[in-house]
This record gives structure tokens, C-alpha cells and sequence, in this order.
């Protein structure tokens, strides 16, 4: 075991697996600290993924430090904490003592901040997190359900959710080279920065990041900040020149989308999947809470449905959103919802549903944390950052797709199926 990952949330945890499995390494995903023991005698990397994004700070430290002590016996080398790619988190932030606490576990005094994922349109450009074309602030990510971004700036956001002393280093200097950047990383140690945000617009600067990354004990970021750091340790003759690619075979059964995510990126593809015939159910939170609606009801709709893959959802427009909130509840409003569509995957499973795409990662925490498997294998991409996975230590097993809700092409509900093997 090389490296030892914490992600914040499921389908970050997926995607940095994925990454780290493109890159040679065999991976597994955890869901949470397995409470079986598992064997790691073949594996290279392991992604733990918590549910932590939205928790209380002391709650996230405590899961996080819990993590990385089965990460530790198990021998890992490197840590990683992985949050989201728009540094989502809380309003009074967990990003920051998580790192902090971590450190303080590691023993180390410095580390860097990453988020960036070109590919997903997230740069970082002297310490401001861009979505596109647009800041942080700017974009979307400002009507987030429950983790609004009001700021861009990533030096002041980790110092405000943090007491470490916070450094940045330019895409100047990523320009130049891994050599020049840990020659910055070992002179904001000596002016005793421990936190340092690391610009970065291209997977090139992540690569060049990651290598001068490989003396750092514990690293954060997105996904992204992983692709240069399998590299290391083949150069260092610790990992395989290739990796071995897992069978992936997906297991007959009725399909199904289940989405509980707001972002636009969701809602479009919820449009596209309409406009497309896909048949659709939409979920009102207010119903619900009332009593007025039940997953049972849910169910009969979805098991009557003779379509390949009909969808339920609760994505709403902001207002609707906002009207819900406002209602319930923020947090009650979510987790009525995540109950709701964690119930019905259940109740699905029991029916004979094996292929499932959940939309959203704090719902896809939900549906996962209600069926249950050990860990999950990584199969094929469907699109950036999410994959076909396969459920691992159940009798059922079943091929889950959990997409984080900004990720995805407008077709996503559409093409994932056809490369289901
Ligand atoms: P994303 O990946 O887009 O952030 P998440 O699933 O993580 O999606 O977060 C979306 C949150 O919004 C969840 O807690 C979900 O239950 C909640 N939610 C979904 N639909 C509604 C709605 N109509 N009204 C209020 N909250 C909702």
C-alpha cells in the first residue's frame, strides 16, 4: 500500500479512485472505514470515502482522523485528503480543521491546497478558484442547497476555517517546473506558511505539482492533485510500470436514475433525458414532509414504468429550492430528500433493480450508506470523473453510477448505458 486517501464525499472519493486506477494504480474505494478487514496484499492506493462534506467541523475531524489511522496500519506511505473541486464546505467550513488536525496526526508541517480540475473547467489562478469562465462567487456553486460559495479566494477561505498560516504559489512558478516549485514549497516552510494554495490551469501543472508534491506526507485538493503522484513512485521503483486493468462485468437486471441533486449541470440532463422520452418522476420535499407522498409510491410508479431506465428525481430550480428551505428546513429539506431516495434504491434492489445512476454526491452518500456494500471496484468512465462501479462484499451485487451533480455530459443519463458492459 503506497497511498492512503480521504475524500470528503462519495463520488469525489470514486472520482480520485478513478484517477488514481488510470494512472496505473490498483484502487480501492472504501465506503467509510471498512469494519471487515479487507485484503490490500495486491492493492496500491485506497480511497476512503466519508460523508463528511456538510458535517459539523469536530464531527469531519474526528471521521477523518479515524481514516487515517486505518490508512496508517495499513501501511499507506502518502496521504491525500480529497475534497470537492469548488472547495464546497459548510458555512462555518470543515476543509480547514480537517487539514489542520491531519497535519497535527502526521506530524508534518506543511502541506498544499489543490482543488484545481481542468477538466471540469475548475483553475486556479493566484489563489482564485475559477468554474469556467466565471469565479467561484460568480457562478452556480453560489446557490448550492448546502454549501453556498460566497468567495473565491482559497487563501482566505482556508484561513478563515483554519489557525495555519497560509502561503501561495503562483502559476509563475508552476510554470517553471517541478523543481522550481518545491524549491517554493521549502522557502514558505522556512517563512513558516504550513498551508499552501497552489495555482494550476492545466492537468500539465497538476503533473508538475504532484512531483514536487512527493516529499509531502499529507497533500489536499481535488482529484486532480492526484495524477502526477502515482509517478513518484514508480520513479522511486515502488509501483509497477503499468497497472493491471480489473474485469468489470455489469449483472442483468432493471435499470433505474434516481437525482437528487440541484446543480444545473443535473437539471440539464434531466431535460435532456425528458425531451428524450425517458419517463420521469419529479418529487415535491413538501409532500413529502407532509406525509402526501411515500416511497412505496415511488416504487409502483418506477416498477409500472416499461422504459430501459426511468427517472425520479427532486432537482428543482433555485426558487423551488429556496421555497422548500424556507418550509423545512435547509438541512431537514436535504435529508428528508436523501432518506426519501436512499428508501426507494433500497426498495428498488429488493424488486430487481442491479443497475442504478444516482445524481448528487451528498445523495449518492445516502443511497450508498442505505445499501451497504464493503467497497466499491472502479469500471468504465461514462464521463470526467465518474464511473461504472460494481458494489463489492454482497450477495446482490449491483453496478452503481454516482455522479457528483456537476458532472456529466447533457446526455449523461442517456450514454451511460450503452457502455455498460
Ligand atoms: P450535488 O452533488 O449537486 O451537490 P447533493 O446531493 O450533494 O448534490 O446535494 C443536493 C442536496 O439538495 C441534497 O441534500 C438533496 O437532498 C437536497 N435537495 C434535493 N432536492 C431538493 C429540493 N427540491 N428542495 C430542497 N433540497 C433539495
Amino acid at each position: 500500500m503506497l497511498l492512503g486517501a480521504i475524500a470528503d464525499d462519495l463520488t469525489g472519493a470514486t472520482d480520485l479512485a478513478l484517477m488514481l486506477s488510470r494512472e496505473g494504480m490498483r484502487t480501492i474505494q472504501t465506503i467509510g472505514v471498512p469494519k471487515t478487514d479487507l485484503d490490500l496484499s495486491d492493492v496500491d492506493a485506497v480511497v476512503v470515502a466519508l460523508k463528511s462534506r456538510t458535517n459539523p467541523a469536530a464531527e469531519a475531524v474526528a471521521m477523518s482522523l479515524e481514516a487515517l489511522s486505518f490508512l496508517q496500519t495499513a501501511g499507506a506511505k502518502q496521504f491525500l485528503f480529497k475534497y470537492c473541486s469548488t472547495f464546497d464546505s459548510s458555512p462555518a467550513g470543515n476543509i480547514g480543521p480537517v487539514t489542520e488536525a491531519l497535519m497535527q496526526a502526521l506530524g508534518t508541517d506543511l502541506t498544499i491546497v489543490c482543488p484545481a480540475f481542468p477538466a471540469n473547467g475548475r483553475t486556479i489562478y493566484k489563489g482564485h478558484l475559477f468554474v469556467g469562465d466565471q469565479l467561484l462567487s460568480d457562478s452556480p456553486m453560489r446557490n448550492h442547497p448546502l454549501t453556498p460559495m460566497t468567495d473565491s479566494s482559497l487563501v482566505r477561505l482556508m484561513a478563515d476555517q483554519s489557525q495555519l498560516k497560509v502561503g501561495l504559489v503562483t502559476r509563475e512558478t508552476v510554470g517553471q517546473g517541478a523543481s522550481a516549485v518545491a524549491q517554493a514549497f521549502e522557502a514558505a516552510r522556512g517563512r513558516g506558511e504550513q498551508a499552501l494554495v497552489v495555482d494550476a490551469l492545466t492537468d500539465a501543472d497538476l503533473r508538475v505539482i504532484g512531483e514536487a508534491a512527493a516529499g509531502l506526507t499529507l497533500i489536499t485538493g481535488g482529484s486532480g492533485i492526484a495524477l502526477g503522484l502515482p509517478e513518484n513512485f514508480r520513479r522511486a521503483g515502488r509501483l509497477r510500470p503499468t497497472g493491471d486493468t480489473l474485469a468489470f462485468s455489469a449483472p442483468a437486471g432493471r435499470a433505474m436514475i434516481l437525482a437528487g441533486s440541484c446543480s444545473e449541470a443535473t437539471r440539464g440532463q434531466i431535460r435532456t433525458a425528458t425531451e428524450a422520452g425517458v419517463p420521469t418522476l419529479k418529487l415535491d420535499p413538501i409532500a413529502i414532509a407532509e406525509g402526501h407522498f411515500r416511497v412505496e409510491e415511488a416504487l409502483s410508479w418506477a416498477l409500472a414504468q416499461s422504459a430501459r431506465a426511468p427517472l425520479i428525481y427532486s432537482s428543482a430550480e433555485p426558487e423551488e429550492v429556496k421555497a422548500a428551505q424556507a418550509a423545512l428546513g435547509r438541512d431537514s429539506a436535504g435529508s428528508l430528500i436523501e432518506q426519501f431516495l436512499a428508501e426507494t434504491a433500497l426498495g428498488l434492489k429488493a424488486a430487481g433493480v442491479r443497475r442504478l445512476i444516482v445524481a448528487g454526491g451528498e445523495t449518492s452518500g445516502a443511497v450508498v450508506g442505505a445499501l451497504a456494500p464493503d467497497a466499491l471496484f472502479i469500471g468504465p468512465e461514462i464521463d470526467p470523473g465518474v464511473p461504472w462501479t460494481l458494489t463489492l462484499g454482497q450477495t446482490e451485487p449491483m453496478a452503481l453510477a454516482l455522479k457528483s451533480g456537476n458532472f456529466g455530459a447533457p446526455d449523461f443519463f442517456l450514454k451511460a448505458w450503452d457502455i455498460l458492459p
